[in-house]
C-alpha cells in the first residue's frame, strides 16, 4: 500500500466511525456503538460484540477478556498501547447485545450480525490486511465454515473477500474467563500453537517493530553484542 493510499485509507476509516457511532438499526442491542483506533494496519482483529464495560469506556476489549488478550499479544511480542494504535480492532458486532434468558452475554442473532457486517467488511477493503485475527466463535464463523475451535485453531487459513482482497486468517478462542477451551488440552497447545503462527507472520513483526518491548529487546541486544 503506499503512502497517499494508506493516508486515504485513514481518512476513509475516520469517516465510517462517525457514521457507525450514529448507527441505530438494530432495536434489540444496546449502543452507542464502540469502535477501535482509526488506523490502517497490516494487522486486523475482528472480535465479536463489545460488553457493558465497552459500551461504557467506549474501547473495544477494555475489561477483563482484554486483560487475557493483551497477555497473549504481550507474551509474543506487542504490548497493549502498541496493539491499540498499530493494529485494526474490529467485532462482528459493535453494539451490546444484553443478557441472555440464562446468564452470559446474548448471542447477536442472524439479523443482527448481518446488519453489522457492513461496518468490518468496509474496514476489510479500506485497510487490506495481511493477516486477519478473528477471535471466537461468532467471529471465526464470519470466515470459515468450520466452528470447532479444535478445527481450527493453531492453523493457519485463507480469506479471501467478495471484492477479492487476500489475506491470512488464524483464528484465537475468545479470551473470556467464562471460556475453560484455552485453559484445558488440547485448548492450551492449539492456544499456543496459534501464537507461534502470529508471532511468526510478517504482518504481525511488522507492527511488533515499533513496539516497546521490541525496541528495548533490541537495544538490549547491540548493548550485549
Ligand atoms: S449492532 Fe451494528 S448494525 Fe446494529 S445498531 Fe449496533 S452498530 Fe448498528
Amino acid at each position: 500500500m503506499t503512502t497517499d493510499t494508506h493516508t486515504r485509507g485513514a481518512g476513509a476509516l475516520v469517516h465510517l466511525y462517525r457514521d457507525l457511532v450514529d448507527c441505530r438499526r438494530c432495536p434489540g442491542m444496546q449502543g452507542p456503538p464502540v469502535h477501535g483506533q482509526a488506523v490502517i494496519s497490516p494487522v486486523m482483529m475482528v472480535g465479536q460484540a463489545p460488553g457493558t464495560r465497552e459500551i461504557l469506556q467506549g474501547i473495544p476489549f477494555c475489561w477483563t477478556a482484554g486483560k487475557t488478550l493483551f497477555r497473549w499479544f504481550e507474551s509474543i511480542g506487542i504490548d497493549e498501547p502498541t496493539f491499540r494504535s498499530r493494529a485494526l480492532m474490529s467485532a462482528v458486532c459493535r453494539c451490546f447485545p444484553g443478557k441472555a434468558p440464562k446468564g452470559g452475554d446474548r448471542v447477536p442473532d442472524a439479523a443482527e450480525v448481518e446488519r453489522c457486517s457492513g461496518w468490518w467488511r468496509t474496514e476489510v477493503e479500506l485497510a487490506q490486511p495481511r493477516l486477519i485475527i478473528p477471535v471466537g466463535k461468532l467471529a471465526i464463523v464470519q470466515f470459515m465454515a468450520s466452528k470447532r475451535l479444535n478445527d481450527v485453531v493453531g492453523a493457519q487459513w485463507s480469506y479471501r473477500s467478495p471484492s477479492g482482497l487476500e489475506a491470512d486468517l488464524i483464528p484465537l478462542p475468545h479470551p473470556s474467563g467464562a471460556s475453560t477451551w484455552f485453559k484445558m488440552e488440547p485448548g492450551k497447545t492449539l492456544l499456543a500453537r496459534a501464537l507461534a503462527l502470529i508471532d511468526a507472520h510478517s504482518a504481525w513483526q511488522e507492527i511488533r517493530a515499533s513496539s516497546p518491548m521490541e525496541q528495548t529487546s533490541r537495544a538490549g541486544r547491540i548493548g550485549a553484542a
